[in-house]
């Protein structure tokens, strides 16, 4: 094998996290060949906007690329586009394309991302029901937009509040349905859940929480879609966001460790030492919760791409970062410093039951372990630093608007 500054480094998968892994190698001074290969026809985007923006149509596929598609080749990468790896041969160190082709590397990287659960109902499949997972999803799904029709979202996450505020701002008529007694119940508390309930109400949202569609069915007109909780609703369009699953397959076959996505070490390095995994599909541990996780964000995707990089040239830093996460609906912006599950006390400051900001402070015990925040970008910021740090607030300190929060961190 070539010295690891000269390796041929093949990164399967052109998206937030391998597009991130070849340009921080190269900024990290690795001198062999990068190949970023990649399934879908462009080059790599940012894939939040997809559901924000670019839904609304308020930018283009130029203003949403990752960097101008020619910058890789400055940076002697060389960007394979429309090809998808279909294995691994991990003894002669090469990859099978679907295209027939074989790729060699001396160093492998699997960002091979998440997919769309599929919606195991009948009618799934029809014209104008529609999953968001990449740009060609949202361009189909702007073809159907319509003022004054009606789309039905199904699933209570990101994917579909963001879509259904993107789609009022369009003048659509919307209705969602949540299988769970709560919307956003896997990501936050009740209190912030009855916040954004209480939002999509307001810009007239129809939320119908513990309901799941049952079967969809062609109209005269359109679709209907027929529902757990004994209502028909009729829709111009169906939009599906019930979460998603690692493409983990390609490692799972190559005989890798894989469980809930490519288990990785604290250099995103896998059961094979040539062989890396990061971004949506990586299962790591992180060392600031003490457990092992996937987290389907683009900062863990860059943070993990950064890890992998300084392994690969030979200046290892293990994987230590806070995740975070953001959202943004109607006039909201919501951040997440850290992670929620396993609250026992949760501290509110400002005021979430009338108005449009505030935030949710999670502890267990003195311990803080996440922070909501609205419209309240202070409060995310010094949160976000406690946490980064390891460190807690005091809960009394956080009372009232004029609390000193720098201050509150103990
Ligand atoms: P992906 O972005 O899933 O990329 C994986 C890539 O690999 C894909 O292009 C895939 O086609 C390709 N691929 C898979 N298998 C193969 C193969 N065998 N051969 C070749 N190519 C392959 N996160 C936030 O932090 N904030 C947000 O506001 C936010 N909004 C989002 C909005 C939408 C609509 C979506 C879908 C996601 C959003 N996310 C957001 C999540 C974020 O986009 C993901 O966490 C992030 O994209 C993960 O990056 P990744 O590179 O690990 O995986
Ligand atoms: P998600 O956050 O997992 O939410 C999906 C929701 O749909 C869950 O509450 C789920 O409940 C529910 N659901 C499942 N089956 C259902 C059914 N048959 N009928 C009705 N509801 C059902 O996933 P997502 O919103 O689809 O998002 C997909 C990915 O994109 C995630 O990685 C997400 O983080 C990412 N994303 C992120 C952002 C952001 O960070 N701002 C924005 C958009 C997308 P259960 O929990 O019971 O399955």
């Amino acid at each position: 094998m070539p010295g690891q500054s000269q390796a041929h480094v093949l990164i399967i998968g052109a998206s937030h996290a391998g597009a991130q892994a070849a340009v921080s190698l190269r900024q990290m001074g690795h001198t062999g060949a990068i190949t970023l290969l990649g399934d879908e026809e462009v080059a790599p985007y940012h894939r939040p906007p997809l559901s924000k923006d670019y839904l609304k149509g308020a930018k283009s596929r130029d203003e949403i690329l990752l960097r101008p598609a020619d910058s890789y080749a400055q940076s002697d990468i060389t960007l394979r586009l429309g090809e998808r790896a279909g294995s691994i041969d991990r003894e002669h160190k090469s990859v099978l394309l679907q295209s027939g082709d074989t790729v060699s590397y001396d160093t492998l990287i699997l960002a091979t991302g998440a997919r769309v659960r599929r919606l195991p109902v009948p009618g799934a499949d029809l014209d104008h029901v529609f999953y968001l997972r990449d740009a060609a999803d949202v361009e189909a799904i702007r073809d159907r937009v319509k003022a004054g029709q009606r789309a039905v979202i199904i699933g209570g996450g990101y994917i579909g509040l963001e879509t259904a505020a993107s789609l009022r701002a369009q003048g659509m008529e919307v209705t969602l349905l949540e299988a769970q007694p709560r919307i956003l119940a896997r990501v936050t508390s009740e209190a912030m859940s009855g916040f954004y309930r209480r939002v999509h109400t307001e810009e007239g949202v129809e939320i119908i929480e513990s309901c799941m569609a049952s079967e969809i069915a062609q109209s005269d007109d359109g679709l209907t879609v027929s529902t757990s909780c004994g209502r028909q609703l009729d829709a111009h369009m169906v939009v599906i966001g019930i979460g998603v699953i690692p493409n983990a397959e390609l490692a799972e076959f190559a005989g890798l460790d894989v469980g809930d996505g490519i288990e990785v070490n604290a250099f995103c390095q896998t059961s094979d030492p040539d062989i890396y995994a990061l971004g949506d599909v990586a299962h790591h541990h992180n060392p600031l919760y003490d457990r092992a996780l996937r987290v389907e964000s683009v900062p863990n995707a860059t943070e993990q791409a950064k890890t992998v990089a300084t392994h690969i040239v030979g200046k290892p830093k293990p994987f230590s970062a806070l995740p975070w996460f953001w959202s943004d609906q109607y006039d909201l912006k919501l951040q997440i410093a850290g992670l929620s599950d396993g609250y026992d006390d949760v501290v509110l400051r400002g005021d979430l039951a009338n108005t449009r900001s505030g935030a949710a402070y999670y502890f267990a015990g003195d311990r803080l372990l996440a922070v909501d925040a609205v419209n309240a970008p202070r409060d995310f910021m010094t949160a976000r630093m406690a946490l980064s740090k390891g460190r807690t607030m005091d809960k009394a300190a956080l009372a009232g608007p004029d609390a000193d929060l720098k201050a509150a961190i103990i």
